[in-house]
């Protein structure tokens, strides 16, 4: 089949899945009002691929059938391939206006964990399943998002405790045949997953024996019976109040899933049971998709800074020593998101065979970005001044009685029109939404799961170092 068209990528959906949006049931996520924004976001990926322009970096020949498949579903072999899949998403968020497709990108990271995890096992009937789903993701160039977190209840409680309010708070095997399992359970806040054709199902923490019936990997179709979706609210529409900006909004939904008694075929199962590989399951999806977080958040650390100088320069601040400082801080916010994440992919690891980001480096360039995000937005803050809430609205500057006295007063610096700078203050308002902030400190995971596995990846370094002074201060016993 090969690479999907956008046409034939939103035709795809059209397939009766159960996806419910400010409580109402979605006839067709493709034309309703508010996902159809969401579903062009997604269809990015897929435009990407059809241009000239991106088709290099988008695309690659398929070694074994020498046909065009997507790069996200291409297995690395060195670091130039992570690089280009890294440049791959710095550019597709670029040209999606700050924000990823999150058609491909989640679902590889969690496919090639699969596959990871399934070498490490060194079990065959695994490892043909997950190969086997690999090349359908190739040859039908199909969008899938993955669904790791599940909604735990107390988190503290393993997912099999008695004392948890019932069972089904993991998503776990009920059900077993020789055909296949079923399974019931809940993830929460699952991205593009309401406009994915498939989703791919890993658990969210390690487990002990006593959990072995929630350690369960798989992949569904997303309309797949007893699959049932609730999806947040987005922003989908410029408000009226709002300087028109000549192209499209880009947005996600994240969706609360509900699997109730979900059949899932043998052949599509890549893990159950196997309670010890649940850890090395989620690791490998975690640095892998930490990476791609870093990538993806590139282009928003560079948009921080672009906004301040340009603030710095309509108000003519741009020479005052402070402010050269906090932009100063924000350019080297940035560039170390950019290092950390390049040289994770120079500096790569290999598990179960493949090629990954190095971990270690991949946790700092997520946890430095998540962390460092809330100071970064309030140094742009302070360069921006307080109009950044208080300015007027575009009906406001468009009123004939006002419009002239805000053109007057709100202008900056000699050349620079209260347009410039209304405009600007819109899209900062844009970037500094709560929901970007939240984004930053739980997507992909919450500071702790970064700081845990950079210190447990740096176990060996840590030794080594600890040898190195103890070699310097003469100490050659204990
Ligand atoms: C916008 C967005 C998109 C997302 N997209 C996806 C997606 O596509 N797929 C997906 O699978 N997930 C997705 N996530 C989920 C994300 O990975 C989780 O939000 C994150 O792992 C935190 O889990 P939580 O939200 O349940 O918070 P909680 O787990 O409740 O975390 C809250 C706090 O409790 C702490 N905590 C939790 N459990 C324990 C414990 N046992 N011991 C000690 N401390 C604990 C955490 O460290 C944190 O400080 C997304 C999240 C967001 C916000």
């Amino acid at each position: 089949m090969g690479l999907m068209t956008v046409k034939q990528y939103k035709d795809s959906l059209k397939d009766g899945r159960v996806v419910y949006y400010e409580g109402e049931k979605v006839a067709d996520v493709t034309t309703h009002d508010s996902l159809k924004v969401c579903v062009d976001t997604a269809a990015v990926d897929y435009q990407m691929a059809e241009m000239e322009q991106f088709r290099d970096l988008a695309v690659v020949t398929n070694p074994q059938t020498k046909e065009p498949i997507s790069r996200y579903y291409y297995t690395p072999k060195n670091s130039e391939d992570l690089l280009k899949r890294h440049e791959l998403m710095v550019a597709a968020t670029r040209f999606g206006s700050g924000v990823i497709p999150f058609s491909h990108d989640i679902g590889a990271d969690a496919m090639n964990a699969v596959i990871i995890t399934a070498n490490m096992m060194g079990n065959k009937e695994y490892i043909k399943r997950a190969e086997k789903y690999h090349t359908l993701l190739q040859q039908k160039d199909l969008s899938v998002a993955c669904a790791m977190s599940d909604v735990k209840g107390d988190r503290v409680l393993r997912p099999s405790s008695p004392k948890q309010g019932h069972a089904d708070y993991y998503v776990h095997v009920v059900d077993r045949n020789d055909k296949g399992i079923v399974v019931r359970g809940a993830k929460a806040h699952i991205t593009a997953a309401a406009y994915c054709n498939e989703i791919l199902v890993i658990p969210c923490r390690n487990m002990e024996e006593a959990d072995k019936d929630y350690a369960v990997a798989f992949a569904i179709p997303a309309n797949t019976k007893g699959v049932i979706q609730v999806c947040h609210p987005v922003e989908h529409n410029r408000s009226s109040l709002d300087f028109p900006i000549d192209f499209p909004i880009r947005t996600h939904t994240d969706s609360l899933i509900i699997f109730d008694d979900v059949f899932v075929p043998w052949e599509r199962v890549f893990l159950c049971g196997e309670w010890k590989f649940a850890l090395p399951l989620v690791y490998n999806f975690a640095y892998l998709h930490r990476h791609t977080a870093a990538s993806y958040r590139i282009p928003s650390a560079e948009g921080l800074v672009g906004a301040a100088v340009a603030m710095a320069e309509y108000n003519g601040i741009k020479d005052v020593p402070h402010i050269r400082e906090e932009i100063t801080e924000l350019v080297i916010y940035c560039n170390t998101l950019k290092s950390l994440a390049r040289a994770s992919c120079i500096d790569f690891a290999t598990h179960g065979g493949i090629p990954i980001p190095n971990p270690v480096l991949t946790n700092m360039a997520k946890y430095h970005f998540a962390t460092n995000f809330h100071n970064s937005l309030k140094l742009v803050q302070d360069v921006a001044g307080g109009l950044l809430v208080t300015a007027p609205t575009y009906k406001d500057f468009q009123n004939p009685d006002i419009g002239e006295y805000i053109k007057k007063y709100l202008g900056g610096k000699a050349g620079v029109s209260a347009e410039a700078r209304l405009r600007m203050f819109q899209l900062l308002r844009r970037m500094m939404q709560v929901y970007n902030e939240v984004v930053a400190v739980h997507a992909e995971g919450s500071f702790q799961a970064q700081r845990q596995m950079i210190y447990f990846e740096s176990l060996k370094d840590m030794a080594d170092y600890k040898k190195m002074v103890e070699f310097a201060a003469g100490i050659t016993h204990q």
